[in-house]
Order: C-alpha cells, then structure tokens, then sequence
C-alpha cells in the first residue's frame, strides 16, 4: 500500500518569526520528512485551491469573502490571532484543498497523511483560535454531499477541544465528532461533540493510551464509519508550549500507530492532519509533527 503524502510551497507563507503561531513548522515538517528518508519532494502530492463552492458547503459565504479579501472586523482579528496577508489567504485556501486530496488518497489507497491540517477552532462564520476554515467540517459536508461516504468519524487528538468542528457538524448525524481533549486547556467554553472525553491536566502516555484504544474499541464497532479523519495534533506533548498533557515521543508514536492499526485492521480508510504544535524550537517541533507520517510508514511496513 502506497502512503500519499500532501504538501504544497504555500503552506509556510512570510510570517513574523517571532510570533506564537509558528508558521514555518509546515515547510520544517517537509524537509524533515526528506532528510529522514520518509520521501522525497517529487513524491509529494500538491493540492488545488480549495473551491469556493466547496469551502460554502460548511462556511457561511460572506464570511469566506471577507475573510479572503482581507475585510474581517477586529473583533474577528482578534479571535483569530493571526495577521492577514494575501499569502496566507492563499495558504488557508490551499491547506483546505490539501485536506480534501488527503481524503480523497485515504480513500483511494486506504490511508493518507497531510503535513498540515486540522483547523478545528474554525466556527461557520468566524475564526477562532488560529483557525480560518475548518478542514475537517468542509470534508465531513463535501464527501457526505457528494455520495462518496455515508458516514464519517472525526478522531480528533489534539489537546484542545475540537470546539468549531463540534458546533458546525451538530446537525449532521453523519458525521460523528469524538474529541479527546485536556480538560483545562482552550477553549474554556466547551461545545458539545458527539463524544467528548475530557482529560485530567497531567495526564502521561500510559493511562493516555488506554483511553484511545478503549474509545476506538468502542466506537468504530459502533459507528462502522467509512472514513475516519484522525486529528493527531501533538500539543499533548509534555514540551509543548500550549497543552497541559505529558506525552513523550514514544507516546505520539504509539498513540498515532494505534489510531491507524484501529482503523486499517477493521478496513475503514483514515486520514492523518497533523493539527496543533507549538514550540519554540521549531526543529523540535517539526521532528514531532513527522512522528504521524512515520508511524503511518511503520503500520505499512516500510523500511524505518
Ligand atoms: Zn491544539
């Protein structure tokens, strides 16, 4: 089985170097991906923009246009956290459309990693916590709409809240969202997933990973979704600069390689986004990131 790896230029546009978004970890994460022998550049996948009328099946339209054009109120500003420039308007855009080609990979090949992805915070009509467009509300809408699924499960792993993806698929009962999250962390309002599971400030890799099979256990007999768009974010890393949570590497490792042996051993199609990180070491960071792409490598049996 091939491991489609997506990627484009435009992720990691000019952006303040100082700044608590750490932009450049998307282009970081390819050239550590390379360096470490995962793939090589031409083996890359470059995703389209993603069209307007796909962005509108899960976003309200005037709010795309704003916020493309570059038109959002401070309020909206201030939310997100995030200067607007043209090029990240492309790069948000562009990201979207990588989602939606990893999707697509997943599945055609059973399995598919972004080297961005998973902005979750992102509301129907208003930004939130670095978050534009929520990827994984426009998946969940495009591919249900257009008959390519009949049901997803969004596992989302990050140690905050998927809080946007939750309040925008509320009325799609298609689409199921399970959110493992630290209890403590952002957002402090919570919206309601179809699982929450909430974790205890603190928590290390040993009780973190009985939780993930205990849920997966549980919930893809329930649900036998069609594809499963996993969120491996690795703010619950015990470095991180955001999340409370205590995960060593060895931890993102077999955190990650369940989730996908869950999902390949019952057949069900997964995506990886790599969602939240934050450090200032931002090798560090990119290191932590690829630890997804390579534990999909190891569950495929390539070479390490
Ligand atoms: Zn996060």
């Amino acid at each position: 089985m091939p491991l489609p790896l997506i990627y484009h230029d435009d992720y990691s546009p000019p952006f303040p170097a100082d700044h608590r978004f750490p932009m450049d970890k998307f282009r970081l994460l390819r050239d550590h991906l390379v360096d470490s022998g995962l793939t090589c550049d031409q083996a890359l996948l470059r995703p389209e923009l993603c069209p307007v009328d796909i962005l509108a099946l899960a976003h309200d339209r005037s709010y795309i246009e704003r916020y493309i054009h570059g038109e959002l109120s401070r309020e909206d500003q201030r939310r997100l956290g995030l200067p607007w420039s043209e090029a990240l308007a492309r790069r948000t855009v562009r990201a979207v459309g990588g989602s939606l080609l990893t999707a697509e990979q997943a599945l055609q090949h059973g399995i598919a990693c972004h080297l961005a992805g998973g902005t979750h915070h992102a509301h129907y009509d208003y930004p939130a916590g670095f978050c534009i467009f929520n990827d994984l509300a426009v998946i969940s809408h495009y591919l249900l709409a257009a008959g390519r699924v009949q049901r997803v499960l969004i596992f989302d792993c990050d140690v905050h809240q998927g809080d946007g993806t939750a309040r925008m698929l509320h009325d799609t009962p298609d689409a199921i969202t399970v959110s493992l999250h630290c209890q403590q962390n952002f957002p402090a309002r919570k919206a309601d997933s179809d699982w929450d599971i909430a974790l205890p400030r603190g928590m290390g890799d040993s009780d973190y990973l009985q939780v993930v099979d205990e849920a997966l256990n549980y919930l893809l007999p329930l649900y036998q979704p069609d594809l499963v768009l996993y969120d491996a974010g690795v703010d619950v890393h015990r470095d991180d600069a955001l999340g409370y949570l205590q995960l060593s590497d060895a931890g993102l490792a077999a955190r990650d390689e369940a989730v996908l042996r869950h999902c390949l051993g019952r057949d069900i199609p997964v995506m990886g986004v790599i969602g939240g990180g934050y450090s200032k070491d931002r090798q560090a960071l990119a290191k932590r990131h690829g630890i997804l792409h390579h534990s999909a490598a190891r569950v495929l049996g390539y070479p390490q």
